[in-house]
């Protein structure tokens, strides 16, 4: 062992300032062998409204372009000053792309308070994964509700674990990590993960769903493949702005439930 050391000392050139205390040349190179230097990482860069480079942009403030109507016909939803707005009765948008596992980011926010309404009619939108798995978009400023129904929820499956809200009118922040689902044999073997960040709170965290979010009984299991992302149209002027997302291949590294 003593060898071994003189070995070390003697080969690296290294000094000792004092007895026992190892020069910083030495301890580099004994740092060397547990370091990774490939593959190196893809370099992603950012445009002037934070979007990244390897990201599909879902919204560049001028035209719904990249969506559609679930009939395939151009999206109705008004857009303006780079805002996009939900046209009441005009229907819900989705993407013209598929996709399975994704990151996304999307910014929302919600009217101003009308006392008239409460509850889920307060500023009720969502987007869903794969055009079936709602993480609810909603007034949850104030507005008291069922959990598993408010803004950040999976819908009626797993309440935000904070609500981190603010105001109406103020932009609200939604990042995601999905995983897809995958089906054998017309059986789920494994379920869709959500971790969800409103306003860079965690509020799910890799969550798995039991199967599609239903407004009126259990949640349904039925094989599907990517599909688009689609938002609601839910009978409110919600509006929506820097929307992108990135396909992502977490299949196999996800855990398994
Ligand atoms: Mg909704």
């Amino acid at each position: 062992m003593i060898r071994k050391h003189w070995f070390i000392l003697v080969t690296l050139g290294a000094t000792f300032a004092t007895w026992g205390q190892p020069s910083l040349e030495m301890l580099i190179a004994l740092s060397k062998p547990s370091e990774v230097w490939e593959p190196v990482p893809a370099t992603v860069h950012f445009n002037e409204r934070g979007v990244p480079s390897d990201a599909q942009d879902l919204f560049a403030g001028d035209s719904l372009s990249h969506w559609r109507t679930k009939a395939g016909e151009p999206a109705g939803w008004s857009v303006e000053n780079g805002v996009v707005t939900v046209v009441p009765g005009s229907g819900d948008i989705v993407t013209r792309e598929h996709y399975c596992d994704v990151q996304l980011h999307l910014e929302w926010r919600v009217p101003e308070v009308d006392t008239s309404l409460e509850g889920q009619q307060r500023g009720n939108s969502g987007v869903f994964l794969q055009s079936r798995y709602e993480v609810q978009i909603l007034d949850s400023f104030d507005n008291p509700t069922y959990v598993n129904g408010q803004a950040g929820a999976i819908y009626k499956q797993s309440p935000p674990l904070v609500n981190a809200m603010t105001a109406p009118r103020q932009w609200q922040r939604f990042d995601m990590i999905y995983a897809a689902p995958i089906f054998e044999a017309g059986a789920m073997s494994k379920p869709p993960r959500l971790t969800v960040l409103h306003n860079g709170v965690l509020i799910q965290n890799n969550v798995a769903l039991s199967g599609t979010t239903e407004w009126i009984g259990p949640p349904k299991v039925i094989p599907h493949g990517c599909d688009g992302l689609l938002l609601q149209d839910h009978g409110n002027p919600v509006q929506f702005r820097n929307m992108w997302v990135r396909r992502l291949d977490i299949a196999d590294t996800a855990d398994s439930p």
